[in-house]
């Protein structure tokens, strides 16, 4: 069983098209300044609809992680077991996504340095944002 291509909302094509050059990008609403992700059709903050993806460094720390053993859905299961991680981007906004390599895996602690690499998905045409961590 294959892993399900992520499906495109009309607020978030920009994100899929900034991922598909490798840019990792976040909503700015243009009224209050709010950095925010995951994409939504209005600002969280102030439901300004005056908002634009901006490309952010892809870089951050590792929040929080946990090691997924056994998924709920069956489509995960060939990756299992795998590392979620709730990554504290250098914009200060947070982003929940996963180790590229599971040999980062072991001895990962909290406050350790990120970045972003971006692997195809699915059917190919959507390319998802994984994190590697960074070798000092
Ligand atoms: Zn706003």
């Amino acid at each position: 069983m294959t892993r399900p291509t992520p499906k495109t909302v009309p607020w978030d094509r920009d994100f899929w098209a900034n991922a598909e050059r490798g840019v990792l990008s976040a909503q700015r609403c243009d009224d209050c300044g709010r950095l925010q992700h995951y994409p939504k059709p209005v600002c969280s903050e102030c439901l300004g609809a005056n908002i634009r993806f901006e490309a952010l460094s892809g870089r951050g720390e590792v929040y929080s992680f946990t090691t997924v053993r056994r998924p709920e859905l069956p489509e995960f299961e060939a990756e299992a077991p795998y590392t979620v991680v709730d990554v504290l981007l250098d914009e200060g906004i947070r982003f929940l996504s996963r180790l590229a390599d599971e040999q980062d895996a072991p001895g990962l602690k909290l406050g350790d340095k990120l970045t972003t690499v971006f692997k195809p998905v699915g059917d190919g045409t959507k390319h998802l944002p994984y994190f590697v961590k960074v070798r000092d």
